[in-house]
C-alpha cells in the first residue's frame, strides 16, 4: 500500500539528506492521507528513503503496517491534534543553524528571532519556543501539542525545529526559511541591523494574512 503522499514524503525527505538538513539519521517527517498517517520510520537515514520503508499509523498511534514508526510519532500525533486543519504535515529536522539557534542562552521568549525579512513574517514567525525535554519523552511531546495550538512553528530548545503545514510543501517552506533566517541572523551577529518597522510589519501582515 502506497500512495502519492508517500511519495512526496520521501522525495521531500531525500531533498532534505541531499542539502544537508538532514544528517544521519535524524529528523522525521509525516504527513496526514485521510484517517491515517504516514510517518518516515526510526533509525533509517532519509538519503535514499522509499515509500515502502515508511510507517503507517492511525490517529490514535496505532500501527497499520511492518514498519516501526519514528520514536518522535507522539509529538506529530500532539501537532495533528491541537492545529487541526493547520496540520496536514509535520517536518521536524535538526538543521545546523536553527539548532544552533535552539542552544543560546538568551532567547527573548516572545520573539527569538528578530525580524528581519519580510518572508520570515510571512512564513514564520511568530516563532513558539519550546523548553527541553527528552527526546521521545511524553514530556516533549506535550510541551510539542500545547505550542502546535497557535503556533506553525516550534523550536525545540537544544534540539531542532518543528513546521506545521496544510500541506508538505509549506510545512518544509516553514521550516527551510526558519532555518534560513537563523543562518541570517549568525552572519548578522555583531552587525548594526535594520529592522522591519512595525509599519512594514503590519502592512506585510495585512497583505499576507496567515490565517
Ligand atoms: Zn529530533
Amino acid at each position: 500500500m502506497s500512495s502519492r503522499l508517500a511519495d512526496s514524503l520521501c522525495e521531500l525527505a531525500r531533498s532534505f539528506f541531499a542539502r544537508g538538513l538532514a544528517f544521519g539519521s535524524t529528523g522525521n517527517l509525516s504527513v496526514r492521507d485521510n484517517a491515517v498517517i504516514w510517518i518516515t520510520p526510526t533509525g533509517v537515514s532519509f538519503r535514499d528513503l522509499q515509500p515502502e520503508q515508511l510507517a503507517l499509523i492511525s490517529e490514535a498511534g496505532e500501527e497499520r503496517n511492518v514498519c516501526r514508526p519514528s520514536k518522535e510519532f507522539p509529538f506529530h500525533l500532539g501537532c495533528y491534534r491541537a492545529a487541526g486543519a493547520r496540520a496536514q504535515a509535520v517536518v521536524h529536522l535538526h538543521a545546523p543553524h536553527s539548532v544552533a539557534l535552539s542552544c543560546l542562552e538568551d532567547l527573548s521568549a516572545g520573539e527569538p528571532l528578530p525580524v528581519f525579512t519580510p518572508y520570515y513574517l510571512m512564513r514564520v514567525a511568530p516563532l513558539a519556543i519550546v523548553p527541553y525535554f527528552r527526546p521521545g519523552s511524553p514530556q516533549l511531546a506535550a510541551a510539542v501539542e500545547a505550542a502546535a495550538r497557535d503556533h506553525d512553528v516550534l523550536l525545540l530548545r537544544n534540539h531542532g525545529s518543528i513546521a506545521l503545514g496544510r500541506t508538505l510543501e509549506e510545512a518544509a517552506d516553514r521550516a527551510e526559511e526558519l532555518e534560513e533566517t537563523a543562518k541570517l541572523y549568525f552572519l548578522l551577529r555583531g552587525e548594526r541591523i535594520r529592522y522591519l518597522t512595525a509599519a512594514e510589519r503590519a502592512e506585510i501582515e495585512r497583505a499576507f494574512p496567515r490565517r
